[in-house]
């Protein structure tokens, strides 16, 4: 499935690979008290909180933005054939729902000159490579790879420690490297005057998230700097798997205040359809206005 935003001279893309019930609220989010979720519980459900079973709502998808000048792949979901023995459910998966939203777009592999990752967890780089008699090789080929400064080091010396417990280091973000494919992103650089990073720390050491487009005709494509719409109105809520909580509610109140009461289109990787929406004021807090 994909949906086509269209934002002046860009036109943004979701390429969806998977999408449902996922992990238990009080799981995903550990600090979550009781009455705060008891209080929300009517808007977030059934979109966002799945009544039946108690699970957060996710998606997992990549968002392409094609400017004048790039076609741009932010983030690259788990992929296939990736050994992940401690995630049964993306254990050697095999699915063609990502490439088949990737075709439905019109572009192939070889049309994408970017890939961002905003962070390098295991659902967002999966795609970066794929199986080729046995070696893991990039899968766009003739992309660039932007991997952030910190970011990289950091993974790759928990790889170093301990390989087994960070398979897709080993399988989606070295081998990137080792082609000379990547680039080494630090601070907050433009690629174009249409495409800049804004650094968002916090659920990992150097996340970043991506600004695309000019005032008024502009997007956030915004990686895992929010996962639920209840960390809009509650910017302190850490989930479970974040670097440092405290500093990602720190990211998500510095850019939902700057694009609050705006037009600019936030764009949220793990927000089931339409994963879209504006940022308006809640209470101490934010709302994001879907659509
Ligand atoms: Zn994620």
């Amino acid at each position: 499935m994909t949906t086509q935003i269209r934002l002046g001279n860009l036109t943004i893309h979701r390429i969806v690979e998977n999408e449902g019930p996922m992990f238990p609220v009080a799981e995903f989010f550990p600090t979550l008290a009781n009455e705060v979720l008891e209080e929300n519980r009517s808007w977030l459900e059934p979109t966002y909180f799945d009544p039946a079973t108690g699970r957060v709502v996710l998606a997992f998808q990549s968002f392409i933005v094609q400017t004048p000048h790039h076609n741009i792949l932010v983030d690259s979901c788990v992929g296939n054939h990736k050994p992940r023995p401690m995630r049964p459910a993306w254990d050697k998966m095999q699915s063609d729902r990502w490439e088949k939203g990737l075709a439905a777009t019109g572009l192939g592999v070889g049309d994408i000159d970017f890939v961002m990752c905003t962070h390098l967890h295991i659902d967002h780089v999966g795609w970066n490579t794929r199986l080729d008699n046995g070696r893991w090789v990039p899968t766009f080929p003739k992309a660039r790879y932007l991997f952030a400064d910190r970011e990289l080091a950091f993974w790759t010396q928990k790889h170093k420690e301990d390989a087994a417990a960070w398979p897709w280091i080993g399988d989606s973000v070295l081998p990137i490297v080792e082609a000379k494919r990547a680039d080494i992103v630090k601070s907050d650089p433009a690629l174009d005057d249409l495409v800049q990073l804004i650094p968002t720390p916090g659920h990992t050491i150097d996340h970043y998230s991506v600004h695309v487009g000019k005032p008024g005709t502009d997007a956030v494509i915004t990686g895992d700097m929010i996962h639920s719409p209840i960390q809009a109105r509650y910017p302190e809520l850490g989930m479970r798997a974040d670097y440092d909580s405290k500093l990602a509610g720190e990211s998500r109140r510095k850019v939902f205040g700057r694009f609050c009461d705006t037009s600019t289109l936030m764009c949220m990787v793990h927000f089931p359809a339409p994963s879209t929406g504006r940022i308006t004021r809640w209470g101490d807090g934010f709302k994001v206005a879907s659509g």
